[in-house]
């Protein structure tokens, strides 16, 4: 994923980031962690390789045997990414979000012919058009805080959250709102933002995710 991450880590309204940030020279398709010209280094270091392993040896260790951890390890690889690029610059591109939903909806359509489980199947569809419709509704209530590609997230996140339940869809889809309240108020305690610093909501959203997923009961 480290390509994908630091070509799509430009901001808004920007070009993809083709080249080296300290000599310009062009960055191939799937670069190293060093520059190949100047050996400067793309991005930080084990920064999407760590956290990759954690989550994907979590889920292993949860869901090892079962038909549902290739779809689960899919959302899992994928919201590190997308977390790595909005903390970078407080985006969530449509060009990874977009094709992930129908990837997922058909890793998971696998899991349930595998499984036999057409009814977790059809709660994952629920589920994603519950989340998006649930956080559409916030971003209408409340504008400025969640923007249009949270919104495509949540639904990504009720796929997978849908499939394991609706007591899983109901932690996962409000725990991120909670995790980042709690990070809001750690900042603003030690004044390391103000009342009207923008966070990126998306790392949150797949953290309570995650967390509502290890959590689940299934
Ligand atoms: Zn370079």
């Amino acid at each position: 994923m480290r390509g994908p991450v630091f070509r799509l880590s430009a901001p808004s309204g920007e070009p993809d980031r083709s080249t080296c940030p300290s000599c310009a020279a062009p960055v191939p398709r799937w670069p190293g962690v060093r520059c190949a010209q100047c050996r400067g280094r793309l991005g930080t270091p084990m920064a999407l390789e760590l956290p990759t392993a954690a989550v994907l040896a979590l889920l292993l260790g949860r869901f090892g045997a079962q038909p549902d951890v290739v779809a689960l390890g899919f959302f899992a690889v994928l919201g590190v990414a997308l977390a790595a690029i909005d903390i970078a610059v407080q985006r969530l591109p449509d060009r990874l979000v977009l094709p992930a939903l129908p990837a997922l909806t058909i890793a998971l359509a696998a899991a349930a012919a595998i499984g036999h489980d057409y009814g977790a199947f059809v709660r994952a569809l629920l589920g994603g058009v519950v989340m998006a419709a649930g956080y559409l509704l916030l971003a209408l209530a409340r504008p400025g805080q969640l923007g249009g590609g949270d919104i495509k997230l949540a639904a990504l996140a009720g796929l997978a959250l849908g499939w394991l339940g609706w007591h899983t869809l109901l932690i996962g889809g409000s725990l991120g709102f909670v995790l980042s309240a709690v990070f809001s108020l750690a900042l603003l305690a030690a004044r390391r933002i103000t009342l009207r610093s923008a966070i990126p909501f998306g790392p949150f959203l797949l953290g309570g995710a995650l967390i509502a997923i290890l959590a689940s009961g299934h």
